[in-house]
């Protein structure tokens, strides 16, 4: 690896597009035919809709209630939140592959035989606090209608929706859902608070494992 690798740019220069590159999406679940599919908020998608009192899927019709959704939403986030206190372990070693969650006395040096890579954490404080921001902007009015949100399909995806959804049909879709968009932001909130806190105070404690 050359040096240039290592230089990351200033976290406030980030766009949210590179900022939000690994996240991942929410999954839905239909609550009436048990269809599966990736929420990515109010944009084109080939398996629900927003309309002007919710969110509603494509296969059956059903639209969901609020606390259908919300409950949805809330699963997903605690799902990655767990994910981060399994804390997994692995070696960076493209080689070795070791994957634990035993710590090494010596901090971040792999208990492989013979092995010099260095122990990550898999979901690091990081991730998670990215994947929170990331589930924010779903609900952000003012990103959703600069049209910001990371789109849900690449392109040439056989999932990804012919079109695009127009400038005017966003705006009107998100006046119309401000209710329900604020009650879920609030719900991220929740969550991003504590992160925030967990985020600045583990990042100087445990610096070594992180990076
Ligand atoms: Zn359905
Ligand atoms: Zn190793
Ligand atoms: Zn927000």
């Amino acid at each position: 690896a050359n040096g240039i690798d290592n230089l990351q740019p200033l976290e406030t220069t980030i766009s949210d597009v590179e900022r939000f590159k690994d996240t991942a999406f929410v999954i839905l679940n239909c609550p009436s035919c048990d269809n599966e599919f990736p929420f990515g908020g109010i944009v084109a998608s080939n398996y629900y809709t927003v309309c002007f009192n919710g969110i509603q899927c494509k296969k059956c019709e059903h639209i969901f209630s609020t606390i259908q959704f919300t409950s949805q939403l809330e699963r997903c986030i605690r799902s990655h939140i767990s994910l981060y206190y399994a804390g997994w372990l692995h070696c960076d070693d493209r080689t070795c592959g070791n994957v634990t969650r035993q710590i090494s006395v010596f901090g971040k040096r792999c208990l492989m035989d013979g092995c010099t890579g260095v122990m990550r954490y898999r979901y690091t404080d990081k991730q998670l606090y990215n994947q929170l921001l990331y589930f924010d902007s779903l609900f952000d009015c003012k990103k959703i209608k600069n049209r910001e949100l990371k789109p849900l399909y690449q392109f040439g995806d056989i999932h990804a929706p012919k079109e695009p959804l127009n400038e005017l049909t966003v705006n009107a879709l998100t006046e119309q859902n401000r209710e329900l968009f604020q009650i879920n932001h609030d719900v991220v909130q929740k969550y991003l608070n504590d992160c925030g806190r967990r985020y600045v105070h583990m990042g100087s404690i445990f610096e070594f494992m992180t990076m």
